[in-house]
């Protein structure tokens, strides 16, 4: 039996190769999806002409979204706990996680590889800055593993799991497998990839658009010509 944590071959990495992505299985091709636009006609097609992919960019860019619908992916995504909670919020997606309450081991902790400062002008928005960034994110990686070592000391003096994991910092990397249509996978691209999300959620969204891209050529280009 596999570890959930071993990426899947298709795995793209992010975060400075501290978090990856890949695509466990997907549903449908975009034959299926213009298939399902034109049942009202009832109408079939197996294969992909000029005017079935203008179609599709039609209906993405219009959000005619139930064909959209009957694509279905599923991803297993290493990421730190707080994207993991920016990601939970999208509340279309379907999900499963690894469980601290069932393992200790391989216990991993993000540091951002760039610090980024605070911006002035919007309380959730960070800015790039230029400068030596050593000590900064030296002193994030020694909490981490202070939080760490904290934790192992509870088990040892008999905490249970549950709530020992309670002092594990928002860096610990979580594993989790995410399902979801491509009509909500669209609507997920459109606020992850954009300047206004966190970096580090998307680092994963710009990594999604790529495995897309050999699954899902023609959806890739129009998200790409529809990128603000
Ligand atoms: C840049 C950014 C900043 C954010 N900041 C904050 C923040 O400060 N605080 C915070 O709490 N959240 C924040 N969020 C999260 C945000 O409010 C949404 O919860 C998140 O983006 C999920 O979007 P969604 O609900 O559209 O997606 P999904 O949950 O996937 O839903 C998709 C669509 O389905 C429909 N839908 C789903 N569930 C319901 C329902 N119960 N009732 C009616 N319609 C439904 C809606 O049309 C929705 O747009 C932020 C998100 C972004 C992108």
């Amino acid at each position: 039996m596999q570890h959930i944590n071993i990426p899947p071959e298709n795995h793209i990495k992010v975060l400075g190769d501290q978090g990856w992505i890949g695509m466990i299985d997907h549903l449908g091709n975009e034959t299926t999806l213009v298939n399902a636009a034109r049942v009202s006609f009832g109408k079939m097609k197996d294969d992909m002409d000029d005017k079935d992919v203008q179609l599709l960019d039609y209906l993405i860019k219009n959000r005619h979204t139930s064909p959209l619908e009957h694509m279905v992916f599923t991803f297993s995504i290493h990421c730190p706990l707080f994207v993991r909670g920016q990601w939970h919020r999208h509340r279309t997606w379907s999900y499963n996680e690894i469980s601290r309450r069932y393992t200790e081991v391989d216990m991993e902790f993000y540091t951002p590889p760039k610090i980024r400062a605070q911006a002035k002008s919007d309380r959730q928005a960070s800015v790039d800055i230029d400068m030596d960034d050593t000590a900064l994110r030296a002193k994030i990686s020694d909490h981490n593993q202070g939080s760490l070592k904290l934790y192992n000391e509870l088990l040892d003096d008999g905490v249970c799991r549950e709530q020992a994991r309670g002092v594990l910092p928002q860096n610990m990397m979580v594993t989790f497998w995410a399902t979801v249509d491509l009509s909500n996978l669209i609507h997920f691209l459109d606020l992850r990839d954009s300047e206004h999300a966190q970096w580090e959620i998307r680092e994963y969204a710009i990594a999604i658009k790529q495995l897309l891209k050999p699954i899902v050529p023609n959806v890739f280009n129009t998200l790409k010509s529809m990128q603000k």
